[in-house]
């Protein structure tokens, strides 16, 4: 199995993963989605809201804005040693207070740890005009996207599998299938379609050139077939910023190397158990 990057940077990546089944590439999607550790408010007290949104929808917003916590290693509180009731090693305590007229932004959550803030200092979560207050305590703890999307670590995260596309000999280099391209994959070159260097990966597998091909009259199959590569997957990620993309693929596939570990070693001990029997 090989992975091949196009774009690598802190919150995005796009690349090919080569040479796996379906099921693997959905794995690695599921994963990075739903079973990534990250942190995110889930108990606010609120002492003071005098703002034009209720308390609830304000604890919701605030549960939305993506956390920061580079290098600091929280656990989840149902592994905690303080059993869940919550403390510095499974979350972290948030305050705010803020007076109008103004914007509260995500900046205005003063973290109790200084390697633990929102991920963007720029997010709007609330319009006070004078003498509105916001005035707040906010607890943020560690979980995955399993549990609620506010502990996705990404915003986008999909793939599609790789085009291939075949040109037959019957192809007169007519061009219709090049206009209809959407994408700008397809040039006539030495009197027949091909696919323009370097673009071959934008195709979005929309087949409208095989439909413009059928359309000239050239007979039931079409000059242009696109089909797929079943053992490629081009992947396009995009992070909320509360992990790097390096984080969350490796903690990803950490997730599919145990899970696997373990279903390896139930299936021996039931295989073990047979055997006895
Ligand atoms: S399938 Fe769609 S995007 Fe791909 S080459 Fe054909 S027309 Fe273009
Ligand atoms: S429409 Fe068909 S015949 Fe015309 S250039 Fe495209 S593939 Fe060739
Ligand atoms: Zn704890």
């Amino acid at each position: 199995m090989e992975i091949v990057f196009s774009a690598l940077d802190e919150n995005t990546a796009r690349f090919q993963l080569e040479g796996c089944t379906t099921s693997f590439a959905n794995s690695l999607r599921r994963a990075m989605i739903g079973e990534v550790q990250t942190l995110a408010i889930e108990h606010v007290k609120i002492y003071d809201n005098t703002s034009a949104l209720f308390d609830e929808m304000l604890a919701h917003r605030l549960g939305l804005i993506p956390i920061r916590s580079d290098g600091i290693n929280l656990v989840p509180r149902s592994r905690c040693t303080c059993e869940g009731t919550g403390c510095a090693g499974c979350s972290v305590i948030f305050t705010m207070s803020v007076e109008g007229p103004g914007m509260v932004y995500s900046r205005d959550l003063i973290s109790q740890d200084p390697g633990i803030v929102p991920a963007d200092p720029a997010i709007p979560i609330v319009k006070l005009v004078r003498d509105q207050k916001v005035v707040l305590e906010a607890r943020a703890v560690v979980s995955s996207g399993r549990e609620h999307a506010k502990w996705q670590p990404t915003t986008a995260c999909g793939y599609k599998l790789y085009p291939v596309i075949t040109i037959s000999g019957q192809c007169d280099g007519c061009g219709q299938c090049v206009d209809q391209c959407p994408r700008d994959i397809l040039e006539i070159r030495d009197g027949m379609v091909a696919t323009r260097e370097g673009k071959l990966e934008d195709c979005s597998l929309c087949r409208l050139c095989e439909r413009a091909c059928i359309n000239t009259g050239i007979g039931d199959e079409p000059a242009i077939v696109v089909t797929t590569d079943d053992t490629r997957f081009l992947f396009v990620v995009e992070g909320d910023g509360s992990l790097a993309f390096r984080q969350i693929i490796g903690q990803a596939l950490e997730y599919i190397r145990t899970q696997s570990d373990e279903l390896s070693a139930q299936v021996q001990e039931i295989a073990g158990e047979t055997r006895d029997e």
